[in-house]
């Protein structure tokens, strides 16, 4: 018996949670292409959040559901309009590394009012995307959390 309270032990497991232990797979697409087809890879490869990458494949933007709703509102030629235009784009990009505690990531979603971070690793071009963090993610680990509890 360790003599501690329940709440102090499921602080001590979460506290062991890793970003690369529950990290998902990051679905990507480059600068150029169209608004229209990134609509297409967020319905195909069902996620809410793209990553966008360079020439370099290093990490240079993000496109959430509602970017993509936003610039489909106005007359636009949806095959016309790349994805950089409307993308949030670098340096304003928060990011975890796979070493981060999942609580850290956690803590950034909710801090900065987004649905996905991308796991990166840092190289001499640029942030390379090694994965995703959404807040499903999150929920998985809380659900984890309360089937192998012992409490
Ligand atoms: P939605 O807009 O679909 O509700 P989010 O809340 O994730 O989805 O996105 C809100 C805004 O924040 C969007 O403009 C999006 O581009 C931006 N955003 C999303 N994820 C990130 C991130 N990891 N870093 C910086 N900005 C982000």
């Amino acid at each position: 018996f360790t003599g501690k309270t329940g709440s102090e032990l499921i602080s001590d497991k979460i506290k062991t949670f890793q970003v690369h232990e529950f990290q998902q797979i990051p679905i990507i697409v480059k600068e150029d292409v169209s608004v229209y087809d990134a609509i297409s890879a967020m319905f195909l490869e069902d996620v809410g959040t793209l990553f966008v990458v360079n020439d370099k494949s290093c990490l240079s933007g993000v496109l959430s559901r509602k970017d993509l709703l936003r610039a489909s509102i106005g007359q636009q030629d949806l095959n016309a309009i790349a994805v950089h235009i409307i993308m949030t784009r670098m340096p304003n990009i928060t990011v975890c590394r796979k070493d981060d505690l999942l609580l850290d990531a956690a803590q950034r979603l909710i801090t900065k009012q987004i649905d996905a971070l991308p796991v990166v690793k840092d190289t001499e071009d640029g942030l390379v995307v090694t994965g995703r963090i959404t807040k499903t993610t999150i929920t998985k680990a809380f659900v984890e959390l309360g089937i192998d509890s012992h409490i």
